[in-house]
C-alpha cells in the first residue's frame, strides 16, 4: 500500500494532483494529519521565510443587496441596524492604520451600490496618496468596466470567494446571482491584472470531501493568488441557522492541501477560524496559512458587521491592536513582515 508520505509528495510535486489523492489527504486523522500539516508548514517556510503578513481591513458598509442563505448581512435580515462609513471616515481610518505600520488595507462591504464606482475610486486614490499602501477591494460582483476603473484608480488586489465549487449548491445558496457570474468576475479580475483572491467555506450543507477537492482544484485552475478558506458559522437570522458549524480540523486540512498545491498563494488564517480560540490561529499558521487580517473600523461599526455571530471584545486603539497582534505572532515563533506582502508575480 502507498504511504501517506508518498501521497503528500505526489500531490505537492504534480502539476495537477488527482481528485482521489486530495480526498484521501482530506480524510487523514491523528498523526497522519500531522504529517500533512508539517509538509504544508515546511512549504510555507521555504516560500515566505517564516514571515506572516498582517492586513488591516475596513468593513465600511453592512448594507447588502444579496440574499446569501448563510450570511447575517443578507438583505432579508431586517434585524440588524445598517451603517455606511463616509469617504472621510474611511480615509481617516486608513491614515491611522498607516501610522500603525499597516501596508495593506482591505476595503470590504456588502454589495452596496450606494458606493458608486467613482466613490470607490475616490477612496482608493485618497488612500494611495497617504503612502506606499496596497489596496485590496472586496465589494462583491460588479461589471468588468467598474473593475477596470478600480485598477486604474490604483487598487492592487481584489477578493471575491467562489464560496463552493458545487454549482447546484452555489445557485441554491445565492438566489440573487449564479455560479457562472461569480467565476466570470474572478476571471475578469485576473485579466485586468489584479492580485486575485478566491476561497470557500467548509461545512456548507450537502458539501462532501469531493466538493472540497473541487474547491481546491478550482483555485488551482483559476490560478488565484490568494485564498480564504474558513468554516461556515451559523447565523441565527438566516435559513442556515440550524446547520452545524464547519469543522476546524477539516478547514485546516483544506488550507494545508491548498498550500501543497498552490505554493506561493497568500493564505489567510481566516477570521472565522480564529473565532474559537488563539490555539486555532496558531494551528492555522502551522498548517500553511501566512496572512492574518485585523479589523480597523470604529467599534460602533464592528459590532454591526455581523456576517456570523462573534464577540467584538474590549475597545482598543488601532496601534494597540497592531502591537498585540504582532506580539501574538511572535509568540508563535513567527516574524511579522514589514513589506506590503504582494504575491511574488507582482513585485
Ligand atoms: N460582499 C463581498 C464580501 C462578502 S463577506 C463579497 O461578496 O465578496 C466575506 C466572506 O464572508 C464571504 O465571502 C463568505 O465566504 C464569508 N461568510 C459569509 N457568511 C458566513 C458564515 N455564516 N460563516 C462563515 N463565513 C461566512
Amino acid at each position: 500500500m502507498i504511504s501517506i508520505e508518498n501521497i503528500i509528495e505526489r500531490v505537492s510535486s504534480s502539476k495537477k494532483p488527482s481528485r482521489e489523492d486530495i480526498v484521501s489527504l482530506l480524510s487523514l486523522e491523528g498523526d497522519d494529519a500531522t504529517k500533512l500539516f508539517e509538509a504544508a508548514d515546511s512549504i510555507t517556510k521555504q516560500n515566505f521565510n517564516n514571515e506572516i503578513y498582517i492586513r488591516g481591513i475596513i468593513e465600511f458598509s453592512n448594507y447588502c443587496r444579496c440574499n446569501c442563505s448563510y450570511c447575517g448581512l443578507a438583505a432579508f435580515n431586517r434585524k440588524i441596524p445598517r451603517y455606511r462609513m463616509s469617504v472621510e471616515e474611511i480615509v481617516e481610518t486608513a491614515h491611522k492604520a498607516f501610522e500603525a505600520s499597516y501596508k495593506t488595507i482591505v476595503l470590504q462591504s456588502g454589495e452596496d451600490m450606494f458606493y458608486t464606482s467613482d466613490m470607490i475610486c475616490e477612496i482608493v486614490k485618497q488612500i494611495k496618496s497617504i503612502g506606499d499602501i496596497a489596496i485590496t477591494l472586496s465589494v462583491g460582483e460588479r461589471p468588468f468596466e467598474e473593475y477596470q476603473k478600480f485598477i486604474e484608480a490604483g487598487a492592487d488586489r481584489f477578493l471575491i470567494k467562489h464560496e463552493t465549487a458545487d454549482e447546484t449548491l452555489y445557485n441554491s445558496l445565492h438566489p440573487h446571482s449564479n455560479f457562472e457570474n461569480r467565476i466570470t468576475c474572478l476571471k475578469n479580475l485576473k485579466k485586468l491584472g489584479f492580485q486575485t483572491g478566491s476561497g470557500f467555506m467548509i461545512g456548507l450543507p450537502g458539501q462532501t470531501l469531493d466538493t472540497i477537492a473541487s474547491d481546491i482544484l478550482l483555485l488551482h485552475d483559476l490560478g488565484i493568488h490568494m485564498a480564504g478558506i474558513g468554516p461556515f458559522l451559523p447565523h441565527p437570522e438566516t435559513p442556515l441557522k440550524d446547520t452545524p458549524s464547519g469543522s476546524t480540523f477539516l478547514t485546516l486540512k483544506a488550507v494545508a492541501l491548498t498550500r501543497l498545491i498552490i505554493k506561493n498563494a497568500m493564505l489567510p488564517a481566516t477570521t472565522s477560524l480564529g473565532v474559537a480560540n488563539v490555539a486555532d490561529k496558531n494551528h492555522s499558521f502551522k498548517s500553511g496559512a501566512n496572512v492574518i487580517m485585523q479589523k480597523l473600523q470604529p467599534y460602533k461599526y464592528r459590532r454591526l458587521y455581523e456576517i456570523y455571530p462573534k464577540a467584538t471584545g474590549h475597545e482598543k486603539s488601532i496601534i494597540q491592536e497592531r502591537q498585540e497582534l504582532e506580539n501574538l505572532i511572535k509568540s508563535f515563533g513567527r516574524s511579522v513582515s514589514a513589506s506590503r506582502g504582494d504575491h511574488k508575480n507582482f513585485f
